[in-house]
């Protein structure tokens, strides 16, 4: 049963709903756990009352006002690029790397799980696909949670990828899709989105054009500059990891990106230091 304003009232402060009824207006207390301490400032806009194994649940929607993102006291040293790719789920530009080897074996087992399943076609064939199905959902989705979590929580406070919208129908995009089993790199943004609006920090996209074939160093563009994992720059011989690379690319984008929406405000630092050169990137 969905609820909203009109017919739920909540009181966190002292453990007590009120829902407006066929028989008049109810009163319910639920007892303490550590999410409701932790929800206590803000306030509850809906909720879904649903009764599962023999118990009353109240589904809370809550709400609360996002900090003002203070634009005028980001430092360079403040952003950093994420590059999304098969290998490594996100390898920041600070050289930091997430393996995404064990995401893809235990993503491949439900794969294999399910393709069984399917092929069988029986009833119960079929209940075990779709309890498969949500599991599977429920382990991206938690992997997803605990990335974008611990990357928002980090020092940086400003936060480049690339815009998955313009990824999506390059060649990129079809690889992304096939390797990984159409993980959701979408979903990840949206968490990482709101993990940064809860913090007060700032996420930009940037067009995803020559992120791997330009050099962070000289900007020389060329595709061969990129060999597998390794990338090396055919005009000033740069070598590094080819999605360390593209993180310091998308870093560089960036902070482009955030002059050009931001001109009118206060600019962080000289202009000097935007040019793209790897002294940008820690
Ligand atoms: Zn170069």
């Amino acid at each position: 049963m969905r609820l909203d304003k009109r017919n739920l009232r909540v009181n966190l402060e002292h453990n007590l709903i009120s829902i407006s009824s066929i028989y008049g207006r109810k009163k319910i207390s639920f007892e303490d756990n550590p999410m409701i301490i932790k929800y206590k400032d803000w306030s509850p806009i809906a909720g879904t009352l649903l009764f599962k194994n023999k118990n009353l649940y109240l589904n809370l929607v809550l709400e609360k006002e996002s900090p003002n993102i203070n634009i005028n006291n980001f430092k360079i040293t403040d952003f950093i690029g994420m590059d999304r790719g098969i290998k490594n789920i996100v390898v920041g530009s600070n050289k930091q790397f997430f393996k995404s080897l064990h995401l893809k074996e235990i993503k491949g087992k439900y794969q294999y799980k399910k393709k069984v399943l399917q092929s069988k076609g029986t009833k119960s064939a079929l209940r075990k696909l779709k309890r498969i199905a949500g599991k599977e959902r429920r382990f991206v989705s938690d992997t997803n949670h605990c990335l974008s979590k611990e990357i928002a929580n980090s020092d940086f406070k400003v936060f480049v990828l690339e815009d998955l919208k313009k990824i999506n129908n390059s060649k990129k995009g079809k690889k992304f899709n096939k390797k990984l089993g159409n993980w959701s790199f979408k979903q990840f943004e949206t968490y990482l989105q709101y993990n940064l609006e809860y913090l007060g920090k700032l996420l930009i996209k940037v067009n995803p054009k020559h992120t791997s074939q330009m050099c962070s160093k000289c900007s020389y563009i060329e595709k061969a500059n990129r060999n597998g994992s390794i990338f090396k720059c055919k005009k000033c011989g740069y070598e590094l990891h080819s999605d360390l690379n593209a993180s310091k690319n998308i870093v560089n984008l960036g902070i482009s990106e955030f002059n050009r929406l931001y001109v009118n405000q206060p600019i962080v630092a000289s202009h000097e230091s935007y040019k793209p050169t790897n002294s940008l990137v820690r």
